[in-house]
């Protein structure tokens, strides 16, 4: 084995612990004494705060980004007996939550240039649905990576065909399309707070925003057994609930996120500049789009030699994600596809590469990646 030590971690969510430290503590401190650990004050302010980044009219918190889609899911009606539309390219959180509603998930091809969902493939299934499969009933977009995907037009075939947009957006707090926060682009979008996210907990959390005050508190009831009311269930509900000291830290934590998300782009023009004139081509940039760089990525086709030299210089890096979904043995073979098949899907999963990303990355560690990246 070779023992070389990382000097630049690819995450460290322990540095953002530590860079708001003491307004962590503090928050810790309070909730406990609150003697209130669930569904209380920490999580409805936090849920209005949120709701005010966002420019959202609700946000409702939840256990995780998991449940966070199945949540949107179930509010909107949806579950056995209708199709989701989504990419292969993702964390396999977005098909899971598909497959925990009891709905059928239809992964679609991805553009090869900015990695997320070809509105053409969304077009083609909405137009000429694939034989054997329920009505498609939603699309779930992932903006992968920090950027927008390519939302236009898929909410335009989408309205055309009654479809619900549900934006995925764990990996974009923050991200803009055409001056637009994404997560405003649909009828409701999902966030993961897991820990290495750009808005990340201590622990697991997960938040949904809408403008749509019916949809919302039908989502808040779901999260905790359908209550309305204490102890009686208006209807089938799930437990998934945001707790009062995740609440706490996400309250601190929010109020650095535009200023990470500044420092994550940052980064990403440094390393920009350092891959001028080598081998390797800077992520693409969609036109009008404002990425948050929540992973930066590269498409490297010797990938394995070149993560092996960058650790031999301490630096580590990151597959997200080495294997597709309808690749991974819990779904292969079983999981319908688009008339593309995933063919680059399957291509970037062989090839893409993360560079360490996270805003509390030092300037000496930054110039350490772009020393290594210029002799590549
Ligand atoms: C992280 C992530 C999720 C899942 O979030 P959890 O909080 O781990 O359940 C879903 N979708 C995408 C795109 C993610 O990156």
């Amino acid at each position: 084995m070779n023992a070389t030590t990382i000097t630049v971690p690819q995450a460290d969510p322990g540095a953002g612990y530590r860079a708001q430290k003491e307004a962590i503590d503090a928050a810790v401190a309070r909730a406990l004494a609150s003697g209130w650990y669930i569904l209380g004050k920490e999580g409805e302010a936090f849920e209005q705060e949120f709701a005010a980044w966002q420019g959202a009219a609700r946000a409702v918190g939840c256990a995780n980004g998991t449940d966070a889609l199945a949540l949107a899911l179930r509010g909107l009606g949806i579950g056995p007996g209708a199709t989701v539309a989504t990419v292969s390219h993702t964390a396999v959180a977005t098909v899971a939550a598909i497959e925990m509603v009891g709905a059928t998930p239809l992964l679609l091809d991805i553009d090869p240039e900015t990695y997320t969902m070809d509105p053409d493939e969304l077009v083609s299934v909405l137009e000429d649905p694939p034989p054997g499969l329920p009505p498609i009933r939603a699309v779930i977009p992932v903006h992968l990576y920090g950027q927008a995907c390519d939302l236009g037009p898929m909410l335009k075939a989408a309205a055309q065909h009654g479809v619900a947009v549900i934006e995925d957006c764990s990996q974009a707090h923050g991200a803009t399309l055409s001056g637009t926060k994404v997560g405003n682009l649909g009828r409701v979008a999902c966030y993961s707070l897991y820990p290495t996210k750009n808005l990340g907990a201590l622990g697991d959390g997960g938040v949904l925003t809408t403008d749509d005050a019916a949809l919302a508190d039908r989502i808040g009831a779901i999260r905790q057994y359908g209550w309305k009311e204490r102890y009686i269930s208006a209807e089938v509900g799930v437990n998934s609930r945001l707790d009062e000291l995740q609440a706490a830290i996400l309250r601190v934590k929010l109020t650095a996120l535009d200023a990470g998300n500044t420092r994550r782009q940052a980064i990403a023009q440094a390393y920009d500049a350092a891959l001028t004139g080598s081998s390797l081509a800077p992520p693409a940039r969609r036109a009008g789009a404002g990425h948050v760089f929540h992973q930066y990525v590269l498409r490297v086709p010797e990938r394995a030699a070149v993560m092996a030299r960058l650790r031999a210089e301490g630096i580590a890096t990151a597959i997200h994600y080495p294997q597709p979904v309808h690749l991974q043995p819990a779904y292969r073979g079983r999981t319908p596809m688009g008339p593309a098949g995933c063919a680059e899907t399957a291509r970037a999963a062989g090839e893409v590469m993360s560079l360490p990303m996270f805003p509390e990355l030092t300037d000496a560690q930054v110039d350490r990646v772009c020393e290594a990246l210029r002799r590549l």
